[in-house]
């Protein structure tokens, strides 16, 4: 008897070549990779006349701008449906785990750029101080109390809208001053100043998101509300990501254009640069990994590859919120961590984990010590570490961000601010490897998380995922998109679903 001929599989046809995906896939990373080599060519290759250079720059400020406009429903609507979707004791425990990882991994980072700038000492040789432009440092201060202050009055926003483009700071400057025995004082005066309030943004979201879970079935409609918004929002992502690699060539090309003598920074500050390369190479390619293998027992580099396109989005831009739409999506569909991990504390890494920031800090503030002469004694050093890691929290994740708040560790260990004009000169360049370790520490913060979720899963004999309760039922049968995004819901059988309309009636 002749066996029939297998029936070819209906669903097989419709789904695109695994092959062809798999292609895809990885001819986005390269091109992404390749757009900042090309970036780095084209900027060293063309002349661009100063009024012809926002022109010339101008992809890469689109791409920027299409980055910007997805964070904010980005972040809320994930941490709102990521919040609400999660079991408070499995909330609690996630979070736990992710604040000390975050802060364990900054501290090291702090201690390494320490210990790095000890050693090399890159401010030990007197700097030609010039090379900064002293007028780009903001002549108001800020004191260090004022800044943690500052830090808590944005976790706590008046208002919501305001908080979706300006936050809080307080700030002493001429404008504002008093007779005090004789002397003239500046006061601190506080106001909103131009800046997404991220972190107001985050607190909020989350609290908003636990408050939902309470409301039971009555919050389940604005749950699913937040969590199709997000949905949506991912799909635009996917879409955006096949632009990225045009505007990161310009981004880079556009930057370095604009530096007028490249050599030159490099000559005064070239110890500072290394020292901060040097501290960041290590601690993006072997510190974190080894975190990450000692807890996981994977590849780290495996999971590195897969998230190779945001990292090189993290270059090209400057900023881990613009990183943090594709990180999502690259985290989730290349390394299998579970979107209520990703959608979760990605948007948290993002805002307050920020690895690349502390070490350059650290270097930064010995460097300025250095050059002024100052000896450090332990209480100094531990003085940096801890500031540090506190102002990498209140660093945003935009371009510069941290520069902004080394002048907290400066006040702190007092050494002039003005001298943050020195390394606002290199900053451009430094930015650009610091955002790449700020976001590979929160992607490797989720990596690890979903490691320990998936071993609570295998020991417990109530795994800690059944209470992670899974998105509202709505659109089962959903096809997926052209872009194959694995987010929106892939289609189930009968017999699936039944199982988890079980799993959630558990719950
Ligand atoms: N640009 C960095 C980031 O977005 C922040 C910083 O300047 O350190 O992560």
């Amino acid at each position: 008897m002749v066996a029939d001929p297998p029936k070819p599989d209906p669903k097989a046809a419709s789904e695109p070549d695994p092959s062809r995906r798999c292609l895809r896939a990885n001819a986005l990373v390269l091109l992404t990779v390749a757009a900042v080599v090309a970036g780095v060519a084209l900027g060293l290759g063309v002349s661009v006349s100063p009024e012809r250079r926002a022109a010339f720059a101008f992809p890469g400020e689109l791409l920027l701008r299409l980055l910007k406009m997805i964070i904010l429903p980005l972040v809320v609507c994930s941490l709102v449906g990521g919040a609400a979707s999660l079991d408070p004791t499995a909330l609690g425990r996630l979070g736990a785990w992710a604040l000390l990882f975050f802060l364990a991994s900054t501290l090291l980072a702090s201690a390494l750029g320490v210990a790095l700038a000890l050693l090399l000492r890159p401010g030990a040789d007197s700097v030609d101080a010039s090379v900064g432009a002293a007028g780009d440092v903001p002549q108001a201060s800020k004191e260090v109390l004022d800044s943690f202050l500052d830090l808590v009055r944005n976790i706590f926003p008046s208002n919501l809208v305001t908080a979706a483009f300006r936050s809080y700071s307080t700030l002493s400057d001429r404008s504002n001053q008093t007779q005090m025995n004789g002397t003239q004082v500046q006061l601190p005066q506080g106001k909103e100043v131009e800046g997404m309030n991220i972190l107001g943004l985050v607190v909020f979201a989350i609290v908003f998101g636990v408050a939902l879970r309470r409301l039971g079935p009555e919050g389940e409609l604005l749950i699913r509300f937040f969590n199709t918004f997000n949905d949506a929002t991912m799909v635009l992502v996917s879409w955006i990501m096949w632009y990225a690699p045009v505007g990161i060539m310009f981004l880079v090309a556009g930057k370095i254009v604009e530096m007028e003598n490249v050599g030159q920074l490099f000559t005064n500050l070239g110890k500072y640069i290394l020292c901060c390369l040097l501290g960041h190479a290590i601690h993006g390619l072997l510190v974190l990994p080894l975190i990450y293998f000692v807890f996981t027992r994977k590849n780290p580099y495996r999971f590195l590859w897969g998230i190779l396109a945001p990292l090189a989005t993290a270059f090209g831009t400057s900023s881990s919120s613009a990183t943090l739409p594709l990180m999502m999506k690259c985290v989730e569909e290349k390394n299998g961590v579970s979107r209520h991990i990703s959608r979760f504390i990605l948007p948290i890494g993002a805002t307050v984990n920020m690895d690349g920031a502390a070490l350059f800090q650290c270097v930064a503030a010995v460097f300025i010590a250095q050059l002024n002469r100052e000896s450090l004694n332990m209480v100094k050093v531990i003085t940096i570490l801890i500031t540090a890691t506190a102002s990498s929290v209140g660093a945003a994740g935009i371009p510069a961000g941290g520069v902004l708040t080394l002048a907290i560790i400066l006040e702190a260990i007092n050494l002039p601010v003005k001298e943050i004009s020195l390394i606002l000169a290199v900053d451009w360049l430094v930015d650009r490897f610091c955002t790449v370790i700020n976001v590979e520490g929160d992607a490797l913060g989720a990596g690890i998380l979903q490691n320990y979720v998936d071993g609570t899963k295998s020991q417990s004999s109530e795994p800690e995922l059944l209470q992670v309760k899974t998105e509202v039922p709505l659109n089962l049968y959903a096809v997926p998109t052209e872009e194959g995004n694995p987010l929106l819901k892939q289609p189930r059988s009968p017999s699936e679903d039944a199982a988890t309309f079980e799993k959630e009636s558990v719950m």
